[in-house]
């Protein structure tokens, strides 16, 4: 063959491999369009090895939505972080691979060896080393790659953590999201839709050897950022209800925890809700408090071990406030009233007796009482929490219409709000046995949930009504404009809002562990024996505590319920563990409320003035005005002598006696006891009697509740007319 001839056949070949190139290339153009485009339309269904072999497709994460309180507080929120991966296709040899191995283990404190076992899989262009890194680990892995020259070896993918500004705050109902940056519990997981938005792909076009095509095909689709929920919960409330839970906690070790919630009686917005051991959010596969110590404890093979950890970490993670049933106890005497007062069964004068025990079907109830109520009305009867008066109440209620009622508020359904993890009630659905329908009347053989509950009771703050329990408030979508959630919002009559309001006046400082000072509160202690469970030893009980309370009395914006799980202390009863919680959360609460106190100072004191040498009339005038009571003693024109004298600290309404003549004498007043009456009662006798009183500790003229406890001079003892005697005041103690 000549030159020539060679030339052009050369020519030939490579105008034939040209053109075959391209054609090739065309072709191969087609097909990853057509790819392409069938990865965009349906992804899933047409994914397979070819299409992964001709197409790479990057998934762009959609930014999870924050999570905030109603105050636009950060509760939770994404960041992003870089994930360190290798491509073993890439490595060259084994050097390299140990070079890398070497490099990275050091840097990420991941074992050599499993950085070399995944380097050998050569197939493979994507093993992810370490995820989440820190920033000043990730510069020293950037370093590393350009150091060594490894850029396309080793490599950093951004993507994003869950981040919860406030760790164990809050944990139960916010929740956390699992690896695939998917709501697993609480508000994540409830509102994972919105929250997670949609993600974006990029497609790109690759040759069969997986590298990417210089012309770089690419579709793009954007990503959707998700939604930022603001939820109901107040930062400062959950703060503060938190930090009273465990305190309690620490008093008293109950076995199963203590728990609350606080909710608006209007709108059910539940403003704070915790259940102590909490977990920290960032850390959620920990173990904290008395579950770690039970971990500790715990002998067994590595397996055992395992698998109790596990079931710890999912009873840490449950919201105990609507996953535990409890026996709402005395607090539940709430309702019987609420039933009877509406229907006419009997009304605020009716009276139930008590002997301190009542017989139902040959079983006797006792109540907590040692000595008899006696006659009671049903005010009396509530306050004394009187079981055997209940019962009465019940029976004569009848188990149809207890029933009926016991619907009406709620109790057979779940709320079935946005709270994860709720509970469904046990109870019998029929009452026609009379000693079921008796142990039910004061909250004895039905187990609710504390959603279920609060709901309930709260009809009597609100006028009526049985509002749904809630932690959603609105979102903010990704173009910054607020949208409101108001899909628990309507809310159903159950009972009259007088039959509501003469219960909740009923109630007023009715508790006084769980008073504040300044504020009248309405409140109802419950104290129930648990069920037995399998592992109780057989003398001894088990308890729960529980208190309710709305504030303020008078026109109520807070609900909020404690229950105290099987407390260690030796306390059982609700007014010792739960009651202490709300008054040193309401305490708080209320003024960051900007609730106004109501009952302070409404009892004023003065200092009495100097009358002698004035005229009789004159000074007479100045008594009253200063709106004191004025005796005159004498006929004389001019002010001789007076009782108290100058600077003496009287009470408003207190009597002054004035003398016209300068020897006179002094009538005595006998004290008599005092303990036990009202502010009024005693004011009236005081009056009467031409002496003074001041009165101290917690008391309030307006309502019931509230009695003397001590006074500083002693019964039958005699003092001057005009003279001061201290009252101490306080409300009445209940010990259920
Ligand atoms: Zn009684």
């Amino acid at each position: 063959m000549n030159k020539q001839n060679e030339n052009s056949t050369s020519k030939v070949i490579l105008a034939r491999g040209r053109f075959m190139a391209a054609f090739l290339l065309l072709c191969l153009c087609y097909l990853i369009y057509r790819l392409a485009i069938l990865q965009i339309v349906d992804s899933e269904k047409n994914k397979n090895a070819a299409t992964d072999q001709y197409t790479t497709e990057i998934t762009i994460q959609a930014k999870r939505g924050n999570i905030y309180d109603r105050n636009n507080k950060l509760l939770a929120t994404s960041t992003t972080v870089q994930t360190v991966f290798i491509s073993p296709q890439d490595i060259a040899d084994d050097a390299q691979a140990q070079l890398i191995a070497d490099g990275l283990s050091r840097i990420l404190g991941v074992e050599k060896s499993e950085i070399l076992e995944k380097a050998a899989r050569k197939y493979s262009k994507y093993q992810i080393i370490k995820k989440n890194l820190e920033e000043d680990v990730e510069m020293e892995v950037r370093e590393f790659i350009a150091e060594n020259k490894l850029s396309l070896q080793v490599c950093l993918e951004e993507g994003t953590k869950r981040v919860y500004p406030y760790g164990t705050l809050a944990s139960h109902v916010i929740g956390f999201v699992g690896a695939e940056n998917t709501g697993l519990d609480g508000i994540e997981k409830t509102y994972n839709e919105q929250l997670s938005g949609v993600n974006g792909r990029a497609i790109q076009g690759q040759d069969g050897q997986g590298n990417d095509l210089p012309f770089q095909y690419e579709s793009y689709i954007d990503a959707q950022n998700g939604e930022h929920i603001i939820t109901t919960i107040d930062y400062t409330i959950q703060s503060i209800l938190t930090k009273y839970l465990k305190e309690c906690y620490e008093l008293h070790k109950p076995t199963f925890g203590c728990r609350g919630i606080i909710m608006d009686v209007k709108t059910g917005e539940i403003l704070a809700c915790a259940s102590i051991d909490e977990y920290d959010l960032n850390n959620y596969t920990e173990l904290t408090g008395a579950y770690l110590e039970k971990y500790e404890a715990f002998k067994g093979t590595d397996e055992e071990k395992a698998a109790y950890r596990s079931s710890l970490l999912y009873d840490l993670w449950k919201n105990k406030v609507a996953s535990e049933l409890y026996e709402p106890g005395s607090t539940f005497k709430i309702i019987t009233t609420a039933i009877g007062l509406e229907e006419g069964v009997f009304t605020t004068d009716s009276t139930f007796t008590c002997t301190t025990e009542y017989t139902v079907l040959g079983h006797t109830i006792h109540c907590h009482s040692k000595k008899a109520h006696g006659v009671q009305t049903v005010s009396q009867a509530l306050v004394n929490s009187c079981n055997p008066a209940f019962v009465q109440m019940g029976l004569k209620i009848g188990g149809e219409l207890f029933s009926k009622y016991f619907k009406a508020f709620g109790y057979t359904e779940t709320v079935n709000s946005d709270i994860t993890g709720e509970a469904r009630s046990i109870y019998y659905s029929d009452l026609s046995n009379q000693l079921t329908l008796a142990n039910c009347s004061f909250g004895q053989s039905m187990s609710v949930n504390m959603m279920q509950h609060i709901a309930a009771v709260s009809s009597i703050a609100n006028g009526g009504y049985i509002v749904t329990p809630h932690l959603i408030k609105g979102y903010i979508m990704p173009d910054g404009t607020v949208v409101n959630d108001d899909r628990y919002t309507t809310k159903r009559a159950v009972i009259s809002k007088e039959t509501a309001d003469t219960i909740l006046k009923m109630l007023v400082n009715s508790t006084k562990n769980a008073a504040v000072s300044g504020y009248n509160i309405s409140s109802k202690t419950g104290t129930s024996q648990k069920m037995a469970r399998a592992d109780a030893k057989p003398d001894e009980k088990y308890y729960i505590g529980s208190c309710v309370s709305f504030a303020p009395a008078e026109d109520p914006e807070i609900a909020i319920l404690v229950v105290v799980d099987e407390p260690t202390s030796g306390k059982i009863y609700g007014s010792q563990l739960a009651a202490p919680v709300i008054s040193s959360v309401l305490s708080e609460v209320l003024p960051y409320l900007e609730i106004l106190p109501s009952n302070e100072n409404n009892i004023k004191t003065l200092k009495v003035d100097d009358y002698t040498s004035a005229d009789i009339e004159r000074a007479r005038y100045a008594v009253e005005a200063a709106g004191l009571h004025c005796v005159v003693k004498g006929s004389g024109s001019t002010v001789a002598d007076q009782l108290p004298r100058l600077g003496t600290t009287i009470t408003e309404g207190g009597t002054v006696i004035l003398y016209t003549e300068k020897d006179h004498s002094v009538d005595k007043v006998r004290v008599k006891d005092l303990v036990g009456m009202t502010p009024q009662q005693v004011f009236d006798w005081a009056k009467n009697q031409k002496v003074n009183v001041i009165v101290e500790g917690i008391y309030n003229r307006e309502f019931a509740n509230c009695y003397a406890i001590l006074q500083s001079v002693r019964v039958g003892e005699q003092v001057n007319v005009g003279s001061v005697i201290y009252v101490s005041f306080n409300y009445k103690e209940d010990i259920q």
